[in-house]
């Protein structure tokens, strides 16, 4: 479902990724771990077209997505194609991003019909349908100043399943909260992460939620996976020594 092909980014002289391969099958939970300003905000910005590259290929489903194919050969994607592969790619991130002007229904409904062109009734249905699986069916005549932090998540998640993607990135999404609000925003990725055969890829610090997240853990340092394996591998007989001395401050008991 992910492809990453010896793809390089920088950022002026920073090289934040060099030559990174990576790939997620479809349906895979994935979570992402590794310290601060290792790039992982950059892959998963990358994925969304929120980032260029300067090198390599990413493929979504098996198409090109920086790039396409035509009869002179690969070349550079146009706004069209971008348009149309961004469509696959649904994202949430650290800090809440709901329309300040819009109630929670209609934060749901708008981007349906104008980026899927559905209609009211269908999106209304649809907007139902997931503010019931966050939680939040009481809350959809509020604004997003009236919600809590965690509550304001939660409407951020159903948005963007809304659009139905076929891949949801999850990028720190309780790091802006309070402690107390963490679990009911980890709950409803629990419950998505089972009921949904969708592609996940979730960036966090909560290491005992990627542990029951995901099916793979993948740490990264530097611009690279230094290993990858089940979340059994990585959080209880890691194999590398930068892993364990990550997991370290986390966790007491890695040797
Ligand atoms: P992580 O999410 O793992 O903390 P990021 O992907 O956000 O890491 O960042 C990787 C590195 O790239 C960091 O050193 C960061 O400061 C830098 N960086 C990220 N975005 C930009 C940008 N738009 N301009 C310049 N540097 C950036
Ligand atoms: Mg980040």
């Amino acid at each position: 479902m992910i492809e990453f092909q010896n793809v390089s980014k920088s950022f002026g002289d920073l090289q934040v990724l060099n030559k990174l391969n990576m790939h997620v099958n479809k349906g895979e939970k994935i979570a992402l771990i590794g310290p601060s300003g290792s790039g992982k905000t950059t892959i998963l910005r990358i994925l969304m077209t929120l980032e260029t590259i300067n090198a390599g290929h990413v493929f979504i489903d098996s198409d090109y997505l920086w790039h396409q194919k035509t009869a002179k050969g690969i070349i550079p994607a146009s706004e069209k194609h971008l348009h149309h592969m961004r469509s696959n790619v649904g994202m949430v991130f650290q800090q809440f991003n709901l329309f300040p002007h819009l109630d929670v229904m209609n934060n749901i409904v708008e981007p349906q019909i104008l980026v899927k062109g559905k209609d009211k009734v269908n999106a209304t249905v649809q907007a139902q349908k997931l503010l019931a699986l966050v939680g939040l069916e009481e809350k959809a005549q509020h604004y997003p100043h009236e919600l809590s932090g965690g509550q304001q998540q939660r409407v951020a998640i159903a948005r963007a399943l809304a659009l139905e993607p076929k891949i949801m990135l999850f990028d720190e999404v309780t790091s802006a909260l309070d402690p107390e609000l963490v679990d009911e925003v980890l709950n409803v990725l629990r419950i998505l992460a089972e009921d949904t055969d969708t592609t996940m890829l979730t960036v966090t610090h909560e290491m005992n939620f990627a542990r029951e997240f995901a099916d793979r853990v993948l740490f990264f340092d530097k611009g690279q996976i230094v290993e990858s394996g089940s979340p059994e591998d990585i959080f209880t007989r890691p194999k590398e020594s930068r892993t364990r001395g990550f997991l370290k401050k986390f966790i007491r008991d890695i040797v």
